[in-house]
């Protein structure tokens, strides 16, 4: 697939968006914002569309936490008119799914214009939303094109910076994951969008410092990583290239929260610390000889169904008939497949070790995350010990998409 959106992130970025208006003939917006964003780069946004002569409607969307739900997308809907609008979503990851959500059922298009360096998704073909207080995803789509003016990127909070990080960190895990699905369950795998991830990620981690102080080097290398992991996912069609077991841990607290009416963590502060876990079990794959793996999968049985079944139920509370269909070609393994699983996994063991080294250590993952003001313990964003372990434990049957806690579980680790 050709992606070809264009990108500016620099100091005049708002005169860019004027240049690339002109030259497409878009002269009506409507541009969406909240209270934080609207002040720090909304207003000049639609001052300077209205000196150039354009038509803008500004939805500031009000209340405190904002989330992608009926109720903020109804605040932007409702301005809809008859005219042609493009769309501008002037903010972060909930903004900009808004948006995208918004101007995909309009048949309109948007262009992004980031806030802030705290998520991957900007470029994404669908919107992560909350319908009915349950999280789904629902088929937006991409912007035409993103522009990010730098001073307000380096001005970010903090703890949004640090979830960026978070989120680039997880490709450590996501690559190997997926290494490990193309080899063990025959998961489709592009080998180019994989190194492309890779490159995004090493140039995020080679900039920790600058990030860590919000230099405009570090927040520039921090937005390329993380629009570049986002075109990697439109490229290659979804997000197997850059979502494994950190991410479906991040997306199983999310749901849990939002079933327990308590406030939202951003998404890039879960998946780092969960980056963290799941790089401890890629440290204890690394200690496993393959005599020892023999042993082990000598006593490994088949899913029982209905085993498996009442661990999925008691975690997954509304949901949970989805995920017992989503996790069908596992639950309903035949012990011949079972078995032929089983000796791939004895038969690639060295190859497994090879991936498993792609991921540093827990320690390093937990030195890189301090230094840009990531949390690094469950306490410091709001979640107990207990809900991180039951995470752990049951996140991996949110997806069809192998693990390296399936891999564990076939292993009995
Ligand atoms: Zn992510």
């Amino acid at each position: 697939m050709e992606i070809n959106i264009p990108v500016y992130i620099g100091s005049d970025a708002i005169d860019n968006l004027i240049r690339y208006c002109a030259a497409h003939q878009l002269d009506q917006f409507t541009l969406v914002a909240d209270h934080n964003t609207y002040p720090v780069l909304g207003q000049a946004v639609a001052q300077s569309l209205t000196t150039h002569g354009l038509n803008v409607d500004t939805v500031v969307l009000s209340g405190q936490d904002i989330i992608a739900d009926e109720h903020y997308c109804m605040q932007v809907l409702v301005r809809a008119d008859r005219a042609n609008r493009t769309y501008l979503a002037v903010g972060s990851g909930t903004i900009t799914d808004i948006t995208r959500f918004v101007s995909h059922r309009t048949k309109s298009s948007f262009i992004s214009i980031p806030t802030a360096p705290s998520v991957d998704g900007y470029t994404s073909p669908s919107a992560s939303m909350v319908i009915a207080r349950l999280k789904q995803t629902v088929i937006a789509q991409p912007p035409i094109a993103i522009f990010a003016d730098l001073a307000t990127l380096c001005a970010a909070p903090r703890p949004m910076i640090a979830a960026g990080f978070g989120d680039m960190l997880g490709k450590y895990t996501s690559l190997a994951d997926w290494k490990l699905g193309h080899l063990l369950w025959a998961e489709p795998y592009s080998e180019s969008v994989a190194q492309r991830v890779q490159r995004a990620l090493q140039g995020c981690v080679d900039h920790s410092t600058a990030i860590g102080q919000s230099a405009e080097v570090g927040i520039r290398g921090l937005m390329d990583g993380l629009l570049d992991s986002g075109l990697c996912m439109l490229e290659f069609g979804n997000s197997r290239p850059a979502a494994g077991a950190e991410h479906y841990v991040s997306h199983y607290l999310e749901m849990k929260l939002l079933w327990e009416n308590r406030p939202a963590i951003l998404h890039g502060a879960k998946v780092g610390l969960a980056t963290i876990l799941v790089a401890k079990r890629y440290e204890q794959l690394r200690q496993l000889t393959r005599q020892q793996v023999i042993d082990r999968l000598k006593f490994s049985t088949q899913p029982d169904r209905a085993q498996e079944t009442q661990r999925i139920r008691a975690a997954y509370g509304p949901i949970v008939d989805q995920v017992i269909k989503e996790q069908s070609p596992f639950l309903d393994m035949s012990a011949d497949a079972y078995d032929q699983l089983k000796q791939r996994i004895v038969d690639h063991w060295t190859d497994i070790q090879a991936i498993a080294a792609m991921v540093p250590a827990a320690q390093v993952l937990s030195g890189l995350l301090r230094e840009v003001g990531g949390r690094i313990t469950p306490g410091a964003i709001g979640l107990s010990d207990e809900e991180i372990a039951l995470a752990l434990d049951c996140s991996h049957y949110f997806r069809n998409r192998f693990t390296i806690f399936k891999l564990n579980r076939i292993l009995g680790v």
